[in-house]
């Protein structure tokens, strides 16, 4: 977005403490940036590459107001991201990682943060771990840009640790509002991780293969692909948690992946 060297403060609406307001405080907040960017000349949003497929354009001709004004959205949130001081996370980045994909879709994957690869890059899924991610996207029979890619945390963790309780929980600001503009029909947890942050890993017993809900979308929380690259003998696991989700969208296994 084009702004002019002298800014007028911008303040961000304060955040509703109950999670189910999340979605009404990102709104609030959108339209207040977008009026206060305006208010300064801004006459559209950045031109840098698109990270999530914008509606409207020429890989993706069919659209709508509803879906220009959720991509909007999203870019305001990843806009955000890309400036946030929550957690010290930050202090390590070189990019922030927000999404890639398209939110026009019934399904949305959420691994654990970016890595090295992801945060030279400021794409999620972009390294090896993401060649097999496409792979298993593509054998469900999407195109490989045709779901909606992100994490629990947009930085990159120091040394790729898991992510802290806190830091996972300062980026829900982002994460919580991301899936609820999206409204996926089934999320994929990829990793241990990514399911407990969705508060899907039962309190004892197996998770991986076992179907959870996140405000009452179906979650399937199973395998990350950077662990598959390490035990490749947990593939056919993954691809039956993969065809049970295809089986909840009501979509053919392609035959080829038979
Ligand atoms: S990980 Fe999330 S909460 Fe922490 S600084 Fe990055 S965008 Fe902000």
């Amino acid at each position: 977005m084009t702004a002019k060297s002298t800014k007028a403060a911008y303040t961000r609406p304060e955040v509703p403490s109950e999670p189910e307001n999340e979605l009404a405080s990102v709104i609030a907040s959108t339209r207040e940036l977008v009026l206060w960017e305006k208010s300064l000349g801004a006459q559209g949003f950045p031109g840098s590459d698109p990270i999530v497929t914008q509606p409207g354009s020429a890989s993706d001709p069919g659209t709508s107001d509803a879906d220009q004004d959720c991509w909007a959205r999203l870019q305001v949130l990843a806009e955000e991201a890309a400036a946030c001081e929550r957690c010290e996370l930050s202090k390590g980045r070189t990019k922030s990682v927000f999404a890639r994909g398209t939110q026009d879709t019934d399904l949305v994957f959420v691994g654990e943060g970016p890595g090295y690869h992801e945060d030279q890059e400021g794409l999620p899924f972009v390294g090896r771990a993401g060649q097999l991610l496409d792979r298993m996207i593509t054998a469900m029979g999407y195109p490989r840009d045709g779901v909606y890619i992100c994490n629990v945390v947009k930085c990159r963790p120091p040394e790729n640790r898991t992510p802290l309780p806190s830091e996972a929980a300062a980026c829900a600001h982002f994460l919580v509002p991301q899936l609820e503009l999206v409204q996926p029909k089934v999320i994929v947890a990829l990793g241990r991780c990514a399911a407990e942050n969705l508060q899907c890993v039962p309190p004892a017993g197996p998770w991986r293969g076992v179907w959870g809900e996140w405000r009452g979308v179906p979650v399937m929380p199973t395998y990350h692909p950077a662990f598959l690259l390490r035990s490749p003998q947990f593939k056919k696991p993954v691809w039956e948690d993969l065809q049970a989700v295809l089986g909840v969208l009501n979509r053919e296994v392609p035959k080829r992946a038979r």
